[in-house]
């Protein structure tokens, strides 16, 4: 049992692992054999750090604890490779994330907060509030966890999972710092992607930290009347501003940003819709995913099925735009919806650890 007094290593980068391990009169080199520990071979404890000496780990294992999240349960799609774990972190809250496999690798869609503040009308991670975010080390845990059961190497991450990365942004960066060192999983910034609902100041952060990364942005609807309706946040920030912040970011950054448009029965899709998005994003560079919204307990939204006209009228307005392809459709391999069920109804959670 982890009690919370104890220092979270494994979201410590490599001079604040130095200043900590000065404070117990070691070298300096000592930082970069422990953060090789915890970054790059993944070990679950202390005594695995065989180049170290037997009196320097029992003083860690004293003083630090090593983040981890255990397999609750595991779901694989009989459609695709898709893999959807529900983890267990040391506090008993539930956490998921999917593993997907496409032709460049393994990438996977990982939790940034336990539920979600942000109130998305047809989200399932949003039904139950937030409750609380996640540490770097938990974040970079759920792909430690994954690639451990599976024995594979991921390529590719994506912030899409539960939570708004934006609402946990320290926690977030450092996530992304660790990620991409050279001297830990070494997941470069063009291989990750991080999802937002529309939060514009953690845009402007973002910006100011110029990353190579994807910033993706849930806009799922062309203005304010209807975007209102399906998210709160839009209160806080118009459809005006949101995209204000889309062009200096793209201008500054020179990346593309890619619209995420979950489409809605008779909410969202019409072709009206198609010609007010397509304006909105005209000379932006951008593309547009399309996804065939999710049906999700306890909410009332339809699946649309307009989804190919609607794409195909954006084409013809000149805008980039895709359908994303379902993976783990018979997993319930979205946002939420395991947890969900995991709380609400645990019969349909048979699998224990694998
Ligand atoms: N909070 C961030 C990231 C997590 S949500 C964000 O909002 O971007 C991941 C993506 O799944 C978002 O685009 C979200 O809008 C979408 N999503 C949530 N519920 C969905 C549903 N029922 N059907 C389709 N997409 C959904």
């Amino acid at each position: 049992m982890i009690t919370v007094d104890k220092l979270d290593i494994k979201s410590m980068n490599i001079p604040e692992i130095e200043r900590l391990l000065s404070d117990l009169g070691q070298p300096a080199f000592r930082a970069k054999q422990v953060f090789d520990w915890l970054q790059s071979k993944c070990v679950r404890s202390f005594d695995e750090m065989t180049n170290l000496p037997a009196s320097l780990r029992a003083k860690l294992n004293d003083l630090c604890y090593i983040a981890d999240c255990d397999i609750e349960c595991r779901f694989e799609s009989k459609l695709d490779e898709t893999v959807k774990y529900l983890f267990r972190l040391y506090d008993g809250q539930f956490i998921e994330s999917v593993l997907m496999k496409y032709h460049h690798g393994y990438s996977i869609c990982i939790s940034t907060q336990v539920g979600c503040r942000m109130g998305c009308r047809f989200c399932a991670s949003t039904m139950d509030g937030l409750s609380r975010s996640l540490t770097a080390s938990e974040m970079l845990s759920q792909i430690m966890a994954a690639q451990r059961d599976r024995g594979i190497r991921i390529s590719n991450i994506v912030l899409m999972g539960m939570g708004e990365p934006m609402d946990n942004f320290d926690n977030v960066m450092r996530f992304l710092e660790l990620v991409s060192d050279d001297n830990g999983l070494n997941i470069g910034m063009r291989h990750i992607s991080l999802s937002t609902c529309g939060h514009v100041d953690g845009i402007y952060r973002l910006l100011e930290r110029n990353l190579q990364l994807t910033l993706s942005i849930s806009l799922h609807a062309p203005n304010d009347a209807i975007r209102s309706t399906m998210m709160p946040i839009n209160n806080r920030w118009s459809v005006d501003e949101l995209m204000a912040a889309c062009r200096d970011y793209t201008e500054q950054t020179h990346r593309r940003i890619s619209f995420e448009y979950a489409m809605i029965k008779g909410v969202n899709d019409s072709d009206e819709c198609a010609r007010e998005l397509a304006e909105r994003l005209h000379g932006m560079l951008c593309h547009v995913n399309l996804i065939p919204a999710n049906e999700v307990r306890g909410r009332e939204y339809v699946r649309s099925d307009r989804v190919y006209q609607f794409c195909e009228l954006l084409c013809k307005f000149g805008i980039n735009a895709t359908v994303r392809r379902t993976l783990g459709a018979d997993i319930s391999a979205s946002c939420g919806q395991l947890r969900q069920r995991r709380e609400n109804d645990n019969k349909t959670v048979t699998l224990k650890n694998g």
